[in-house]
C-alpha cells in the first residue's frame, strides 16, 4: 500500500495528473478538472488486504472512505472531503475468463477497454460496449452507465455484473453474487461504494459478434411521427440531436445475423465479412471526433463569443449540418461493437475535454418531453445567447430491473444528453436544464448529471420508489457510515 505522502511528485504526477498534495491534505480532481475534493489521506492499494487495513483503521484513515476509479465522473460522487480516497488503479489485473460460464473476472481497477481487448483475443466481448472505454471495472459495477441496448439486452454495464468481491464497512471480505445474494447484488450494482469497496468484479460476457449500423436523419416532426416504428425496428437506437435545427440523426445497430432486421435496408453494403480497413477508418474517425476534433471545434465556437451572434450560431449550425453528413459516412459499417470504445487518457489536454449531462425518460412521456426540450434549448439560446457547441446524444434502454437504482426501471427509456465544450454558459444552462428535466419526470445519473439537487433524485418519477429499500440496505451494511459522504447522504436522503 502506498500513501500519498510516501510517493510524492515524479511517479505520482505521472499517475494522477490532477492530484495535488498540500499541508492540509490531498486535493484530488476529476478528469474534467471541475470537481475537487480535499481528502486527509490518499492511498494507492495493491491488494484486498490493503483495503481491509484502510477500512479497519479509522484513526489513520478517517471517514468517509471513498474508492476512486479513473476519476471520470463529472459530479461530486468522488468527494471525500476530510476523509480517505482509496486509489484502485493499481489493482488492474485481468484474472481470467470462464469459457463455459461465459464470464470474465478482473480486479476493480482494470479499465473496461483493457478487459475488452483481452476478451476479443479470446473471441468474446462485453454485452455493453460503451463509447467510453476508460471506466474502471469497479465503477462499472457500482455506478450508472448508458449505451443503446440491443434487442433483449440491457444498456447498463452493471446489469451484466454477476458477482463482486467487496471489503465491507467492518473490514471483512465478502463475495456477493447472483446465486448467494441476488437482492444485495441488485443494490450493489448502483451503490457508488456506499455498501463497500469492490476489489474484484465478474462480468457476464458473450461471443464476439459482428454488428451492422446505419443512419437516418429526421426532422423533429418526422422523428416523432415515426418513433413507434423506430422503437420496434428490432435494432438498438442511439440518437444525435440537433435541437437548434429541429433535426436529429438516428444510429441503428443490429447484430449482423439478426433476422428481424429488414435486409433490404439500403446501407448493407457488405455481406458477411467486415471490410477491415473501411470499418476501422469509420470508427477511427468517429472516436477521433469525440476525443479531439469535436471539442477543439466546439471550443473555437465558444471563444468566438464576442463575435456577432448570427456568426457563432451560423457556424454551430453549419457544424451540425456537417455532422449530419457523418451518418452516410458511418452507414453500411459492419464491425465488432468494441470498435466504438475509446480511451480518454489522464493527460488529455484541457482543450479536448467535453462535458455532458443525461436524463432518461420513460418511453411514454418521451415524445412530449423531447418536443419541449427542443423548444427549451431554442428559448435558452434566445434569452442568453448561449448554445451547446456539440450535438446532443441519447440512448434507448429497455426496461431493466437489474440494479435497484436503474434509470429504466419503470418502462423502456430514452434519454437526452447535451454535450458541449464547457464554459460559464454551460453551468448556467445546467441549472435550468436540471429543473426542466425534473419537471418532465426525468431520471438523472448520479455520476453523469452534474449540479443535482436532492429533489431531482428523490422524486417519485426518478429514484423515489426505490430509495427506501436502498436506504435500508445501506443502513444494514454500514451502520456507522464508514463509506457515507455528505454529498450522497443529502442527495439520496440516507
Ligand atoms: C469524456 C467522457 C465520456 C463518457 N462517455 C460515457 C459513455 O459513453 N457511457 C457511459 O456510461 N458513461 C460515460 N462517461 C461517464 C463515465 O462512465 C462515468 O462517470 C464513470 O463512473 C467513470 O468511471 P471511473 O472509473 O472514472 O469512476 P470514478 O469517477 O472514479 O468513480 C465513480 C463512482 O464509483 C465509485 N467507485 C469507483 N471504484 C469503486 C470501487 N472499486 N468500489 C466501490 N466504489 C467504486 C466511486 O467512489 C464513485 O462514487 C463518460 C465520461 C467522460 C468523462
Amino acid at each position: 500500500m502506498e500513501e500519498a505522502r510516501h510517493w510524492l511528485p515524479a511517479a505520482a504526477a505521472a499517475a494522477l495528473l490532477l492530484t495535488v498534495w498540500g499541508a492540509a491534505g490531498v486535493e484530488v480532481r476529476n478528469w474534467g478538472g471541475d470537481i475537487a475534493t480535499n481528502c486527509a489521506e490518499f492511498v494507492t492499494v495493491r491488494s484486498a488486504d490493503d483495503i481491509v487495513e484502510v477500512v479497519r483503521d479509522g484513526e489513520s484513515y478517517p471517514a468517509p472512505v471513498r474508492a476512486l476509479g479513473s476519476r471520470h465522473s463529472n459530479t461530486k460522487v468522488i468527494m471525500a472531503d476530510g476523509g480517505t480516497v482509496v486509489n484502485m488503479r493499481k489493482m488492474n489485473a485481468i484474472l481470467g475468463h470462464d469459457e463455459s460460464k461465459l464470464t470474465v473476472t478482473v480486479e476493480a481497477g482494470a479499465l473496461y477497454i483493457d478487459v475488452s481487448e483481452y476478451l476479443q483475443k479470446h473471441g468474446l466481448m462485453h454485452y455493453v460496449n460503451t463509447e467510453f472505454g476508460s471506466i474502471s471495472s469497479g465503477a462499472a459495477a457500482v455506478a450508472h452507465t448508458k449505451d443503446a441496448a440491443f434487442v433483449g439486452e440491457h444498456g447498463q454495464i452493471s446489469s451484466y455484473v454477476v458477482g463482486v468481491k467487496i471489503v465491507t464497512a467492518d473490514g471483512d471480505k465478502m463475495t456477493i453474487d447472483e446465486d448467494n445474494h441476488p437482492e444485495l447484488l441488485r443494490a450493489v450494482r448502483s451503490s457508488y461504494g456506499l455498501l463497500g469497496i469492490v476489489y474484484e468484479v465478474t462480468f457476464r460476457v458473450r461471443p464476439l459478434e459482428l454488428i451492422m449500423l446505419w443512419h437516418r436523419t429526421y426532422t423533429l416532426d418526422d422523428f416523432l411521427s415515426k418513433l413507434d416504428d423506430i422503437r420496434s425496428s428490432g435494432t438498438s437506437v442511439m440518437i444525435y440531436y440537433y435541437p437548434y435545427e429541429d433535426k436529429m440523426t438516428v444510429e441503428f445497430r443490429a447484430y449482423h445475423n439478426n433476422p428481424a432486421v429488414n435486409a433490404s435496408e439500403p446501407n448493407f453494403l457488405l455481406s458477411g465479412k467486415p471490410l477491415s480497413w473501411w470499418a476501422s477508418l469509420q470508427f477511427r474517425v468517429r472516436n477521433g471526433f469525440w476525443g479531439g476534433v469535436g471539442p477543439v471545434f466546439g471550443r473555437f465556437i465558444n471563444q468566438m463569443a464576442a463575435a456577432p451572434e448570427w456568426l457563432t450560431n451560423g457556424m454551430a449550425s453549419a457544424f451540425s449540418a456537417f455532422l449530419g453528413l457523418a451518418g452516410p459516412f458511418m452507414s453500411g459499417g459492419i464491425n465488432y461493437p468494441p470498435a466504438q470504445m475509446h480511451r480518454y487518457p489522464d493527460d488529455t489536454p484541457q482543450g479536448q475535454k467535453i462535458a455532458f449531462s443525461l436524463f432518461s425518460f420513460p418511453a411514454h412521456t418521451f415524445p412530449d418531453a423531447l418536443r419541449a426540450y427542443y423548444a427549451f434549448c431554442q428559448d435558452h439560446l434566445r434569452r442568453t445567447g448561449w448554445r451547446t457547441s456539440l450535438p446532443h446524444v441519447g440512448y434507448r434502454l429497455y426496461r431493466d430491473h437489474s440494479s435497484l437504482l436503474s434509470h429504466s426501471t419503470e418502462d423502456e427509456s430514452l434519454s437526452f444528453d447535451p454535450v458541449t465544450v464547457p464554459d460559464e454558459g454551460w453551468y448556467s444552462f445546467l441549472e435550468e436544464y436540471n429543473e426542466f428535466c425534473a419537471q418532465w419526470g426525468g431520471t438523472p445519473l448520479l455520476n453523469q448529471t452534474p449540479h443535482l439537487k436532492a429533489r431531482h433524485v428523490q422524486a417519485q418519477e426518478a429514484y423515489g420508489k426505490a430509495l427506501p429499500q436502498f436506504r435500508e440496505v445501506r443502513r444494514r451494511m454500514d451502520p456507522q457510515g464508514r463509506f457515507l459522504t455528505p454529498h450522497l447522504r443529502d442527495l439520496l436522503g440516507l
